[in-house]
């Protein structure tokens, strides 16, 4: 009996080099398994499943080999991309404002997809780019994540928005937990307030007038 197609999405994944995309992306186990060389355009391909309460959902994860840290992307890579995440390193104020860049970058191909903009690697203690500085998905209507790809925190976030939007959909909730590869650093209880207590900070305050005001 043939099973039944799973609905499918290209998920368009960009942001400095650097940054973590790649050791984010490899938390996730069979899609690290079942990973694909997509030899025309010279990169991975990670088939991410979920389990929804509607239903089996798959990110066809596209990730560079690298090529970003040479300028930007061909546009091959962004063709036909149905969701996107921006990745920023907080420890690294540069790949923040690059974000701007990879984001015109991703809509003049892909114009009107969902984004999740995802600020990795809150686990270093030396954070350079604050909750507080982070306001560029407020303008263009992305959502925004703290993430640490080392530490597993918020791995799901970033994939349960966008399947919501792809669903149009805002009831739908995750019902299984994925395997992840296990966590290479752990993230103490008192550093998790801070980091959601700055969050929710963040999130409350208006908007400043200029972008990099407090960079
Ligand atoms: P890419 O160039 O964006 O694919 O970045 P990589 O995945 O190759 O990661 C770049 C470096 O950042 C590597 O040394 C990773 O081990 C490190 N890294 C990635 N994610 C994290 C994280 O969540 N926390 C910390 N502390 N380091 C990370
Ligand atoms: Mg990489």
């Amino acid at each position: 009996m043939a099973t039944p197609e799973v609905p499918t999405f290209k998920l368009v994944l960009v942001g400095d080099g650097g940054t973590g995309k790649t050791t984010f992306v490899k938390r996730h186990v069979t899609g690290e398994f079942e990973k694909r060389y997509h030899a025309t355009q010279g990169v991975e391909v990670y088939p991410l499943g979920f389990s929804t309460n509607y239903g089996e959902i798959k990110f066809e994860v596209w990730d560079t080999a690298g090529q970003e840290k040479f300028g930007g992307l061909r546009d091959g890579y962004y063709i036909n991309g149905q969701c996107g995440i921006i990745m920023f390193d907080v420890t690294s104020r540069i790949t923040y404002k690059n974000v701007p860049n990879w984001h015109r970058d991703l809509v003049r191909v892909c114009e009107n997809i969902p984004v999740v903009l995802c600020g990795n690697k809150v686990d270093v203690k030396e954070r350079k780019v604050k909750a507080k500085n982070i306001t560029f998905h407020r303008k263009k209507n992305l959502q925004y994540y703290d993430i640490s790809a080392k530490s597993n925190y918020n791995f799901e976030k970033p994939f349960l928005w966008l399947a919501r939007k792809l669903a149009g959909n805002s009831s739908l909730e995750f019902v299984a937990s994925v395997a992840l590869a296990p966590p290479e650093v752990q993230i103490d209880q008192e550093m998790m307030n801070k980091i959601q207590q700055d969050a929710e900070e963040a999130a409350a305050m208006p908007l400043p007038d200029e972008d990099d005001a407090d960079l």
